[in-house]
């Protein structure tokens, strides 16, 4: 299994020089084995990816965290619908009894295109998400998170390898909270690598409480709760520059290193 990070900026696309290294595409990661790939989230990265995949006819899934605009927005520009007959299956985002496809991007509105446009093989899938992923050999599962509007956090396993995605959640909300810390830790237990949402410090709130996101300590902790091996924190601030990153990194890995946890600020192109 390899897992790569083609996106890690929350909210909005930042390209700026000062934002380089670290990357300003918003989320997306790919989850490949040797016979087909699960994206989560079609945010700008996505469109990079997209590159990669031209001319393999790997058969390709795609799935959603939620449809906030930073995890949808790239899609229209991904390379491999445009190849002919190529597989692509797009499951359905249905969250708090609304249905959603990431097929609505061409709307030939938004976008100039619609759907009947596209020269892929794509597949929309109506079926109920994970059923359906496991059947097709992907050994995942998955939780609603505290996020405005709803949104879920996915556990996958391979080959005894875990990884938990969470690119979206807050911790530790001032409202209702879907998703409590203990449980957290539960779906988090024992993982090879959590990639989780940080896309706040301390000095963001109370500001941004309630918007969705966690901050670093909160996150640190749960690393630690969770006894987790490597933590990459993801979703990072439009704002957030690399040295700010860079510090943010220095601060997490003070902490995690007594407990034996690995720490990353995600960036484009990190593969694991
Ligand atoms: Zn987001
Ligand atoms: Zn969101």
């Amino acid at each position: 299994m390899q897992i790569t990070c083609w996106g890690v900026r929350g909210s909005l696309p930042a390209p700026d020089p000062k934002n380089n290294r670290y990357g300003g595409n918003t989320s997306c990661v790919s989850i490949e084995t040797e016979e087909q790939i699960l994206i989560i989230d079609a945010g700008t990265g996505i469109r990079s990816l997209g590159h990669e995949l031209v001319g393999s006819m790997k058969p390709i899934y795609v799935v959603l965290t939620h449809v906030h605009s930073d995890h949808v927005e790239g899609f229209p520009f991904f390379k491999p619908l445009y190849e002919a007959s190529r597989p692509i299956h797009l499951v359905d985002h249905v969250c708090n009894n609304t249905r959603w496809s990431l097929l609505e991007t061409f709307d030939g509105f938004h976008f100039p295109l619609e759907p009947g446009d596209i020269p892929a093989r794509v597949q929309r899938v109506r079926d109920e998400a994970i059923p359906f992923l496991n059947e097709s050999g992907f050994d995942l599962s998955r939780r609603p998170v505290n996020h405005p509007g709803g949104a879920y956090g996915y556990r996958f396993s391979f080959n005894g390898e875990t990884v938990v995605h969470i690119p979206d959640n807050e911790i530790d909300p001032p409202g209702d909270v879907v998703l409590s810390f203990d449980e957290l830790v539960e779906f988090c237990a024992g993982a090879d690598v959590l990639v989780h949402d940080a896309q706040y410090v301390r000095d963001d709130l109370p500001e941004k409480s309630g918007w969705g996101h966690s901050i670093l300590p909160d996150v640190c902790r749960l690393a630690r709760e969770a006894e987790v091996d490597q933590l990459v924190f993801f979703h990072h601030d439009p704002e957030r520059t690399d040295d700010a990153l860079d510090d943010m990194q220095a601060q997490a890995r003070n902490t995690l290193s007594e407990h034996g946890i690995d720490c990353t600020a995600a960036y484009e192109g990190l593969t694991l």
